[in-house]
């Protein structure tokens, strides 16, 4: 057992902190959000993640997880620091270090001997070497920095985290790389070790290969519909393919969250500071932009005039299991119905009170699927949560004013939709009946 701090306590971090609880370490975790920390000591999560509250609360109470804005008590004695903060897009697309930055400031002051320091961030190619510098100047005690980035999925965290298909460790010395090993060990993952400058690679590698897929599939999408096939069956059938998959191949409203469009911009840019054009990526970014303007169209084209319409927005979330509306598609779409003059009444599972931030009163809010479809001109649906996609079709039929359903997602079959005599607009399937 050892002891552990986590540095931020968002959705990276907080999980980081209840899964080394779970196998068995001591964890502080040290966030300078007071109301954060606030919760997360009295047991409840301020992030929505399936099962994170019931962890968080048994280690509580085993002792083995505490929670502290004061980073003498959290820093002090540990010999493994793992950093797990915000690294946001800045204007020109490139990723904001100054919160990795200040939180190494302040564990280089609290440190109270060598310890090693585990970059969870997602950074840029070569930050990890800055920092090990940054931190060896100002601290008392020698330190080595490992990079460990993680790839944890919003909606799935502790899953992905139990059941990581790969544990990566960048390391610059075989001793620091073994240490983090064996901090591991409980969850007897697959670990493959590397350098420090491949590993941060690695992570922005694998997000921009996943949204090239969704890209992929949402330009093919757009060919459908002028040919006349079903994205869908196109997909499936590509994704028979071992080779290829089906994950990643679902056409729809184009990606969001807080890491596929940051990571995919920042990559760019990692590329620009060493003169390189990466065109695939810039197109990839400029496909999943394109997405909601297609969307957007089929309303504009279908109504002329949105000026008073009520329309009915289902799901906020960037996707499905999270409470997480950080550049989700549906903000901009919202955005968009308003300058139109719509009048929008949105719901989500989880994502409310994140949307109300956000919005605050310049839309309505709906507790239930069939509260926010009642009496609406439209209905536009952009995030595929279950009790969405299993709302049956006829419920709009009945529910609507007008009955014509904007599908962002795909939810329905075509055949149920036409039977249940919706109007039906979806992605790459050419129909509108
Ligand atoms: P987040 O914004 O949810 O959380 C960051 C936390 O760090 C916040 O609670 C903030 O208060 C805290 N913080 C900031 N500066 C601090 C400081 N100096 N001292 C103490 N606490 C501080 O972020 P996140 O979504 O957990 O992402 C963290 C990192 O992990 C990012 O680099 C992100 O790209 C990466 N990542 C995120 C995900 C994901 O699904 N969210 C997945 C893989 C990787």
């Amino acid at each position: 057992m050892k002891k552990i701090t986590v540095v931020g306590t968002g959705y990276v971090g907080l999980v980081t902190g209840v899964a080394l609880a779970e196998i068995g370490h001591h964890v502080v975790c040290l966030d300078k959000d007071v109301e954060k920390v606030e919760l997360m000591c009295s047991g409840i999560s301020p992030i929505y993640e399936a099962g994170l509250e019931g962890y968080l609360a048994h280690h509580l109470r085993t002792e083995r997880l505490e929670f502290t804005t004061d980073p003498a008590v959290a820093i002090d004695g540990a010999e493994l620091v793992f950093i797990a903060v915000g690294t946001p897009e800045l204007a020109d697309g490139s990723a904001d270090l100054s919160y990795l930055r200040e939180a190494c400031m302040t564990v280089a002051e609290y440190l109270s001997g060598p310890a090693t320091i585990v970059i969870k961030s997602t950074v840029p190619v070569g930050t990890n070497d800055l920092i090990e510098q940054l931190i060896n100047e100002h601290a008392l005690y020698p330190i080595s920095v490992v990079s460990n980035p993680e790839f944890l999925r919003e909606g799935q965290a502790l899953y992905d985290t139990f059941q990581a298909e790969r544990i990566v460790i960048g390391s610059e010395n075989k001793a620091t790389g073994e240490l983090l090993q064996e901090v591991y060990a409980p969850l007897a993952r697959p670990v493959f070790h590397t350098d420090r400058r491949s590993a941060e690679l690695i992570k922005y590698a694998s997000n921009a290969f996943l949204a090239t897929k969704i890209s992929f599939i949402n330009e093919m999408a757009a060919l459908c519909d002028q040919l006349g096939a079903n994205v869908d069956d196109v997909a499936w059938g590509m994704g028979m393919d071992t080779r290829i998959g089906h994950s990643f191949l679902k056409a729809g409203a184009g990606y969001g969250g807080s890491c596929f469009p940051k990571d995919t911009k920042a990559l760019v840019q990692i590329a620009k500071e060493v003169e390189h054009d990466f065109q695939l990526m810039k197109a990839v970014i400029d496909i999943n932009d394109f997405q909601r303007h297609r969307i957007l169209k089929w309303m504009k084209d279908h109504y002329t005039n949105m000026r008073g319409l009520r329309i009915a927005v289902l799901g906020l979330s960037f996707k499905p299991n999270t409470d997480d509306i950080r550049e989700a598609p549906s903000l901009k779409l919202i955005e968009a119905l308003i300058e139109c003059g719509a009048d929008v009444v949105a719901y989500d599972p989880a994502a409310i009170p994140n949307a109300k931030e956000v919005l605050a009163e310049r839309i309505c809010y709906a507790y239930s699927v069939e509260e926010a479809i009642e009496k609406a001109d439209g209905c536009l649906i952009m995030t595929e949560w279950n009790e969405i996609k299993e709302t049956p079709i006829e419920v709009y039929h009945y529910l609507m004013e007008h009955a014509v359903v904007f599908d962002g997602r795909n939810c329905y079959s075509l055949e149920d939709a036409k039977r249940a005599g919706v109007m039906y607009y979806s992605v790459g399937r050419n129909y509108a009946s």
